[in-house]
């Protein structure tokens, strides 16, 4: 039961809200919260997310990009500063859920929701990205990776306000490609996201673990060269999932995606020159 529904519109009337509520349930595209009833929050007060501006810039800073969390997936995958700047951000929007969900879903809930299979977490931490988050007694950032390892992600009274994608090290070079049971919109099963410079670039996996990893042997290899890529990729994902079924077919699957992801990666390099 709801006792009061509350819909700020700008930062400081949300902190001033938060100060004098010690149970807040926050709601922004309501995608993941509004489909499992159960998952409505049970809270003093319900907060929409959706009427404060300032979550919804995309905006270049002096050394980063910033994404605020209330912009939409749809907005993401349209930004050309993304495009330019975090290119693997905006190609996980890209592949992501249908066009109803993009235009609700929010960059924030996507990664305070804690999926292990969200796309935009694995973008996300190849991107080194930070994450902002503000609560009534203050500011703090830290990068997405760590944000992720927490439980519960967000503390209770605290917002994710936005993300800092550090410019400077070329992240321009970015791909991220999405392995689900069918074409259509589907929950991943294995996600690839590669961003920063020619030949140190950073490679993430999502949906393989409860938290987006980072793949060491395959990253070298791909720096090294695309040789030795595809078996230490699959290497690397298959000794992060030991336990599961088919694994023949996964074989399959892995190094195709790898595949994908060296396409897209040639691309990219090809177009930054
Ligand atoms: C049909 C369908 C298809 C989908 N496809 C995909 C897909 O392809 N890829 C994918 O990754 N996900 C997918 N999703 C999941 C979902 O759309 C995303 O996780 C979405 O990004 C959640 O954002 P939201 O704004 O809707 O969050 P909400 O549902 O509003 O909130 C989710 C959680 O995050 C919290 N929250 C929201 N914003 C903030 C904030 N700024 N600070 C702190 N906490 C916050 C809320 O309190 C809540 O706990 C799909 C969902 C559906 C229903």
């Amino acid at each position: 039961m709801i006792a009061e529904f509350a819909s700020p519109d700008s930062e400081a009337a949300l902190m001033a809200l938060l100060a004098t509520k010690a149970d807040p349930g926050l709601i922004a595209g309501g995608t993941d919260l509004l489909i499992a009833s159960g998952n409505l929050p049970a809270a003093q007060v319900v907060v929409d997310l959706g009427h404060i501006s300032s979550f919804r810039q995309v905006k270049l800073a002096e050394d980063a990009l910033f994404v605020g969390a209330g912009v939409t997936v749809a907005a993401i995958a349209r930004d050309p500063l993304i495009a330019r700047h975090c290119p693997v951000l905006g190609q996980a929007a890209v592949n992501f859920g249908s066009v109803q969900i993009r235009n609700r879903a929010t960059i924030g809930g996507n990664v305070a929701n804690g999926s292990p299979a969200a796309d935009l977490p694995p973008a996300l931490v190849a991107a080194r990205a930070e994450a902002v988050l503000r609560a009534p007694e203050g500011e703090t950032s830290l990068p997405v990776a760590d944000l992720l390892s927490r439980r519960p992600i967000v503390g209770r009274r605290q917002v994710i306000v936005g993300f800092r994608l550090p410019l400077g090290d070329g992240s321009g070079i970015g791909a991220f490609v999405k392995l689900g049971r069918r074409q259509e919109p589907t929950i991943s099963r294995l996600t690839l996201a590669a961003a920063g410079p020619r030949g140190a670039l950073r490679l993430v996996a999502g949906a393989i673990g409860p938290a987006p990893r980072r793949l060491a042997g395959a990253e070298a290899a791909l720096n090294a060269g695309a040789d030795g890529f595809l078996p230490a990729l699959e290497d690397d994902v298959l000794a992060a999932i030991p336990g599961r079924a088919s694994a023949a077919y996964k074989s399959r699957a892995i190094r195709a995606l790898g595949l994908d992801l060296l396409d897209r990666i040639t691309k990219a390099s090809e177009d930054a020159e």
